[in-house]
């Protein structure tokens, strides 16, 4: 495997992956979204997110189509709606999901944002799957550091392998407090829109650093993420160019120097800010 993350279990999982949100809505794009995963996965890109929102199911869908007869080679990630999250009722969304995704489990399965539901309830849902053989680990999303001092004092919720939260070179706010906490419990990060949903690459400061040093703005903002050593990093693309592209990405590794470049463009904050979501 190439460049990995620890979970806290000690398994290894592949830094970059893939995201699959705005998959599974056109059918004319099928072809593509199915043609860009498998691309991926000839890529070592084996981690794939998706979740029961996107596309209604159908991206769920477009992912069993890419993942058919290779299963075995992917870290699969779905996640469940809050207002599914109750014990029974993340298990019955589970069982859904796995059934679009053709497969009997997932590798992860998260919360996708925190709702109504108490967390305990949540966490004793994802406990019954773990016992099931339907999931291998759980995790939650867009939970800020308060949430994660309050799902660590739920009974069973030490066992939570990630948090994916929004993170990319214009969106630094995690790093003042949630990214500490989760550094500190061995807990690491999944970063969602690590391309800020394409609008970063537009960043013309970014695209003057990546001419500098030969690579492409997609690459440096992929790179800078996978240069903190701790983060899976899941960009969404439907063209296998793209994909070929992005894995570049793995093979830079910035100099003291670049680093101080992208901070200074890109500013660390300077004090605690809500939790940013898309
Ligand atoms: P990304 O930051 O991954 O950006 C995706 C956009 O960038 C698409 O428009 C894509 O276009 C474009 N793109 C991809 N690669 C390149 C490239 N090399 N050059 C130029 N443009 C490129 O945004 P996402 O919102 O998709 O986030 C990634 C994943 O994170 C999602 O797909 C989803 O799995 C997850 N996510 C989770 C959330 C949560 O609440 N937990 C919220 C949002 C996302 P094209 O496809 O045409 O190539």
């Amino acid at each position: 495997m190439e460049q990995s993350v620890i979970l806290p279990s000690g398994e290894k999982v592949p830094a970059l992956g893939q995201g699959t949100w705005h998959m599974g809505e056109r059918s004319a794009e099928r072809k593509d979204e199915v043609a860009a995963l498998k691309a991926g996965l000839d890529e070592g890109l084996s981690l794939i997110d998706t979740a029961e929102m996107y596309g209604d199911g159908g991206a769920e869908r477009v992912v069993a189509d890419a993942i058919a007869g290779r299963r075995e080679e992917v870290f699969l990630v779905s996640k469940v709606f809050p207002w599914n999250a109750s014990r029974k009722g993340v298990i019955s969304a589970c069982e859904r999901s796995l059934r679009r995704l053709g497969t009997d489990h997932l590798d992860l399965y998260l919360l996708h944002w925190r709702g109504g539901e108490p967390l305990a309830e949540t966490v004793a849902g994802f406990q019954d799957l773990q016992r099931g053989g339907k999931i291998r680990y759980w995790g939650v999303s867009n939970l800020d550091a308060d949430d994660m001092r309050e799902l660590h004092k739920v009974p069973g919720g030490e066992g939570c392998a990630t948090n994916q939260l929004l993170y990319h070179l214009n969106e630094r706010g995690i790093e003042w407090d949630t990214l500490p906490l989760l550094r500190g419990s061995g807990i690491p990060v999944m970063a969602y829109c690590p391309l800020g949903q394409g609008n970063l690459l537009k960043n013309r400061r970014l695209e003057q650093f990546a001419e500098r040093y030969g690579m492409t703005a997609a690459q440096a903002a992929l790179a800078w993420l996978l240069d903190q050593g701790d983060i899976m990093v899941i960009p969404k693309t439907r063209s296998p160019q793209r994909v070929a592209e992005n894995r570049g990405a793995l093979e830079i590794s910035f100099s003291e120097e670049q680093r101080a470049e992208l901070n200074d463009v890109f500013p660390p904050p300077q004090g605690p800010r809500p939790l940013a979501i898309v």
